[in-house]
């Protein structure tokens, strides 16, 4: 029985039965009963006692069992709150974060408040819970170190390591040999179908299969797991158009999407029961393989691929690379079929791929990428070994070796390594060190109001100039319209500063980030003013940060400065046809090349003037004094 099948007879049921009760208290008697539901309930009891007896507890349950929402609740329930104590509970992932701090609240009947960094345990919660832990994010990891030291001189912290079925013997290890409590799961049989010859086009491909299981399968929900935002959008717009054309001939096919950009009206929409006689299809990214569960899902569609960060500490380049998923990956998306009935899995590979192309687990983020955001955290919270740090996987020498003189070449470490006035600063803001140092770098070319706005949008969002394959030129006029001169960060600048009074998707998160960071600009005692339409400070300032990410056009192409390397402008880009000589690139992404995307135009001479100690000006000269030929195009007085 599916806990919305549950609610909806208990509330029908008590209807009639029990009129005089209000519709809050028969909503809080049925989520009640759907509480007693979860798998973890039977265990309620010994789990409790389990906490009280051990310091550290790693809690092993598949996804869906009851960990995230009713482990806090236990605790509360058991009096560890008592005198207005916090628990505290981490999520790796923000979008799971607000789901589930929705979700308790609701069950509980309350407001919830959620804070999304956590800084230091410095205000004595009697227990933190480290959520997720098999998510192996850069973030769990770093609090495993710190938590771990930080329970060895506080006796009266209990430490509880909440994992899906996955590796829980590495975390018990970890922590000293910690005992694992195991919530027997319930699981249905899932059957596993893969293809028999590698997939050409895997989007087309779920489309497809969504169709397919829809006009051929019995009832259940689907759920896709596609690697990102753009994918998501543009197979669910491939299949709303489908069925548009299909008509009346099939069923009601309810598409909804969910990734981390999504707003959240639209992200608590997944979780709606699905009407009689209609089937849901969810299309998400990973974020559904462990960290939310929707009920109802019998058929899951996995394309076997997920978006991955990867580092290279040679040339210090980060990308963001769509890969082959992991193998174990690959069994909890199927798992997701098996909770409420026997379900399907479709993979969109052959089994040798499975077998052979496969890894087998998903290597911990803390190897594979850059580290200036966490040695800039460790430092901060007077972390100054950071060689010996106890890591539970221990990052790549190099790359905290490269974390190290990028934060130095920033300003922000002196040469012995220790955080320096800028540094200290640095850390009080939320984001990398070169954005941080970039909204830092504001204050000289008084700009900030304009680069608090730059970096909110930044940092939200990558793609407000979408181009689905069959509205490119759709999509390229509408882009055109916010176009100015200098690159896309003025772009975003001016798209942010046209739709102020629109408030919709990115934009709303943009003004929480914005809000956020203005919110933090007392504390690091930069002034927010305005440079009034003028583009060099601005542009000052991105460079101040980014000097790292500079891209010279030379006869090939773009080449980094630095290491040599090919990249190429994004096509949705605004200086994509432009081709200015220098090039400062807000991130690379890797698909069928290096990509830079989001891209500003800087003078050379600027670097000298930002990053003395790391620019040559012989480095920086020109081969040729002329500039190069600009490329045929369409201008942008002829393009409006
Ligand atoms: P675990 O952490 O063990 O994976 P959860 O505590 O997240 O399990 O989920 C327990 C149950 O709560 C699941 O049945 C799930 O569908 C439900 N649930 C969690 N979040 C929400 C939500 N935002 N809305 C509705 N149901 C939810
Ligand atoms: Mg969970």
């Amino acid at each position: 029985v599916t806990t919305a099948i549950t609610m909806k007879g208990t509330r029908s049921e008590k209807d009639q039965d029990a009129p005089a009760l209000s519709q809050a208290e028969l909503k809080k008697q049925s989520m009640q009963e759907v509480r007693r539901s979860l798998p973890i309930f039977p265990y309620r009891d010994d789990l409790l006692a389990a906490i009280h007896e051990h310091q550290i507890l790693v809690i092993e349950g598949e996804t869906g069992s009851g960990k995230t929402t009713q482990i806090p609740q236990y605790l509360l329930e058991d009096g560890y709150t008592k005198g207005g104590m916090k628990i505290g509970c981490t999520q790796p992932r923000r979008v799971a974060a607000m789901s589930v701090a929705a979700r308790v609240a609701e069950e509980m009947g309350v407001k919830w408040v959620t804070a999304f960094v956590l800084r230091t345990a410095h205000q004595r919660e009697p227990v933190i819970i480290i959520d997720e832990a098999h998510e192996r994010t850069l973030h769990t990891d770093i609090l495993f170190g710190l938590i771990k030291d930080i329970a060895r001189f506080r006796s009266d912290l209990k430490v509880l390591v909440a994992s899906a079925t996955l590796d829980t013997e590495r975390f018990s290890c970890f922590f000293d040999d910690a005992p694992v409590f195991r919530i027997p799961g319930r699981r249905f049989p899932v059957d596993i179908f893969y293809t028999k010859a590698p997939e050409a086009d895997y989007l087309e491909a779920c489309v497809v299969s969504v169709l397919q299981i829809h006009v051929t399968q019995p009832t259940g929900d689907i759920l896709v797991f596609l690697t990102g935002q753009e994918e998501i959008e543009a197979c669910c717009e491939l299949l709303q158009e489908r069925c548009r054309r299909l008509g009346s001939k099939i069923a009601e096919l309810l598409v909804l999407p969910i990734y981390a950009n999504l707003p959240s009206d639209m992200q608590a929409k997944i979780f709606n029961p699905t009407p009689p006689g209609a089937r849901k299809v969810v299309v998400a990214t990973n974020i559904a393989e462990t960290s939310l569960t929707i009920d109802g899902i019998i058929y899951v569609i996995d394309p076997g691929f997920c978006k991955q960060k990867s580092y290279n500490a040679r040339t210090g380049m980060e990308s963001l690379i769509v890969t082959p998923c992991s193998r174990a990956s690959a069994n909890q998306r199927a798992g997701r079929a098996g909770r409420v009935a026997a379900g399907k899995c479709f993979r969109l590979y052959t089994a040798w791929a499975y077998k052979h192309e496969m890894e087998e687990t998903t290597v911990p983020e803390i190897q594979r990428t850059n580290l200036g955001n966490v040695v800039l955290l460790l430092k901060s919270l007077g972390i100054n070994d950071l060689i010996h740090f106890d890591f539970m996987d221990p990052p790549p020498h190099e790359t905290l070796v490269l974390a190290l003189e990028q934060l130095y070449a920033l300003g922000a470490l002196n040469h012995m390594g220790e955080l320096t006035k800028l540094g200290r600063r640095m850390a009080e803001l939320p984001v990398d060190p070169m954005l941080s140092k970039m909204i830092l770098a504001s204050e000289q070319y008084k700009c900030s109001e304009e680069v608090l706005t730059i970096a909110a949008m930044l940092s939200v969002n990558n793609s407000i100039f979408y181009r689905p394959k069959d509205k490119v030129v759709h999509a390229d006029n509408a882009r055109m319209n916010f176009v100015v001169p200098g690159g896309d960060h003025l772009v975003l600048l001016n798209v942010k500063s046209l739709i102020k009074t629109q408030v919709s998707g990115h934009h709303f998160r943009a003004r929480d980030v914005r809000d956020q960071l203005e919110g933090l600009m007392d504390r690091i005692e930069v002034e927010v003013v305005s440079c009034q339409g003028d583009s060099v400070p601005v542009r000052k300032a991105v460079t101040a940060g980014y000097f790292y990410h500079t891209a010279r056009l030379s006869k090939g192409g773009y080449k980094t400065v630095k290491h040599q390397q090919t990249v190429y402008v994004h096509p949705n880009s605004s200086l994509f046809e432009e081709q200015p000589r220098w090039l400062i690139y807000h991130e690379l992404v890797f698909t069928t090349k290096e990509f830079m995307r989001q891209v500003i135009e800087i003078e050379s001479g600027w670097l000298l003037e930002v990053a003395p100690h790391y620019y040559k000006s012989k480095e920086l000269e020109d081969s040729s004094s002329k500039k190069m030929p600009r490329k045929q195009g369409k201008t942008k007085e002829e393009l409006g």
